[in-house]
């Protein structure tokens, strides 16, 4: 490492990136490319001499920015947000710097304890109750995504049961979600070897805004009792992925406790919101939960990756994921003084990505967070308000936080309209102005618009708007309007 190449290139690197916020709107927010575009316009192989920087930073410029989705845009508004701010980068950056590697509490004791300090002041933010914390036997770690916090607590849940019931039981193990659940939980019972037909992915629907029913969860559970089964693990979601339904967290995890299980709490992209008072009510009854998780890296203004996972027993996840080979041992450690994080995840080796959480909680405020979420929900509502003039247009499910579920209706009711509003979404995707996505709820297929971009304001809505109703008419004819 060369301080000094760094300091010129470095300088030269944030210009780059800082030219590339400035003039962001001016790329098709949905890459263009066609699939293996970069394979013609880049070698073979890799230089046998060293490259010029410059050159490198032409070819960002030239070849690989055509290719890249500008998820950053003002004008993104699909899947659900993924947050950069200057803070965010700014701690992104001096992990980099710095480059630890913080497994054990000794490769780094900063790490662990700017982690778990962070974590708790999160916490406390989010009103989790104390037994979360890490002051008593939970406490909270940071995780790659949500797919990882999900897996790892399943593996705690999996390997506790298994102590009480025996080994041989795991073909008896079901897990309980909503059809509605990230598919991340599947992903996790594959890894875990729950059988797939233990996996029960209990439908919801409109009764229920795509709740997951406490009714159908316990018949589901009585049934499987009386074949014998053993239920072990409920899943719920504050903010499901398609539509942000929130699951009745306190009536599901009384069902869950009454019945020895697991009960986890994704909530992925409304965690986020859950910091402003007046929707922190969407986790009332996470007092039941034995680990809950929200990915900081969607929507609150930290850069990817940071996901925050708390439990209430850490021991669950050290039984299930700790080894202690010789190579790793050290006072500390072995004196079980320390928390060892390599200990509550998958892989052994972690970056510094508390840094980055600890930039935002900082520089930015609890206060200036909720004005953050609350100016996306205030403009989630207002393109809802624009759905809702235009009798071409209807809203699908209620909007809760800043997604907007809506379609455009079939101009004949023989027609259920699923084509229409694909080839809308494809119409209005490929003008390159902005992007949005798509999801199936009960069969039909609905358009989501989700705001959360940092850069994003009313007047990006409204043009986004203004390309869905001229696509719209288009699509519809004249006539129709
Ligand atoms: N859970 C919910 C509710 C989500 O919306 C998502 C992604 O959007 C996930 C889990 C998966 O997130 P990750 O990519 O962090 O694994």
């Amino acid at each position: 490492m060369d301080a000094e190449q760094l300091r010129e290139y470095g300088h030269k690197m944030v210009d780059f990136i800082a030219d590339y916020y400035k003039t962001i709107e001016s790329f098709p927010v949905l890459s263009q490319v066609q699939p293996g575009y970069l394979r013609d316009l880049l070698p073979d192989s890799a230089p046998n001499q060293p490259d010029s920087f410059q050159h490198v930073l032409d070819d960002v410029q030239a070849k690989i920015l055509p290719g890249v989705t500008h998820w950053q845009s003002p004008n993104y508004f699909a899947y659900y947000p993924s947050n950069s701010s200057v803070a965010g980068f700014l701690g992104e950056m001096l992990s980099a710097g710095l480059n630890i590697v913080g497994f054990s509490w000794i490769t780094s004791p900063a790490a662990t304890e700017l982690e778990m300090i962070v974590l708790d002041w999160l916490a406390k933010m989010l009103k989790l109750p104390e037994d979360f914390l890490s002051a008593g036997q939970g406490g909270g770690v940071i995780q790659g995504t949500a797919s990882e916090a999900v897996l790892v607590v399943l593996l705690a849940a999996r390997d506790k049961v298994l102590r009480r019931v025996g080994k041989d039981a795991l073909e008896k193990l079901v897990v309980y979600a909503s059809d509605q659940t990230h598919s991340a939980l599947q992903k996790a019972c594959q890894i875990a070897g729950i059988h797939p037909e233990n996996c029960r992915l209990l439908k919801a629907n409109s009764s229920t805004n795509y709740a997951l029913s406490p009714e159908l969860l316990s018949e589901t559970i009585s049934h499987d009792l009386t074949t014998g089964l053993i239920p072990f693990f409920l899943c719920a979601t504050v903010g499901t992925t398609s539509s942000t339904a929130v699951d009745p967290l306190l009536s599901l995890g009384k069902i869950a406790k009454s019945n020895g299980m697991w009960f986890h709490v994704d909530a992925a992209y409304a965690g986020s919101a859950c910091v402003c008072p007046e929707f922190r009510h969407y986790m009332d009854g996470v007092e039941e939960a034995d680990s809950f998780n929200m990915n900081a890296h969607k929507w609150f203004l930290t850069n990817f990756d940071c996901s925050a996972l708390w439990v209430k027993d850490r021991s669950a996840l050290v039984q299930a994921l700790s080894t202690n080979p010789e190579f790793l041992k050290n006072k500390a450690s072995q004196a079980n003084m320390v928390v060892d994080y390599k200990d509550w995840q998958v892989p052994l080796g972690r970056r510094f990505r508390s840094l980055k959480l600890w930039m935002v909680l900082r520089l930015y405020g609890l206060e200036n967070l909720q004005c953050y979420i609350r100016n996306h929900i205030k403009l989630a509502k207002h393109f809802e308000n624009l759905v809702v003039q235009d009798p071409r247009f209807e809203v699908v499910t209620p909007r809760i936080f800043s997604l907007v579920c809506f379609r455009l209706l079939p101009p004949n009711d023989k027609d259920h309209g699923n084509k229409l509003n694909r080839e809308l979404l494809d119409a209005v995707n490929s003008t390159g102005n902005v992007f949005i996505s798509h999801t199936v709820l009960s069969d039909i297929y609905v358009l989501r618009f989700a705001v959360g971009a940092p850069l994003t304001e009313e007047k990006h809505v409204n043009a986004a708007w203004k390309v869905l109703q001229d696509k719209a008419t288009s699509l519809l004819g004249e006539s129709f309007c």
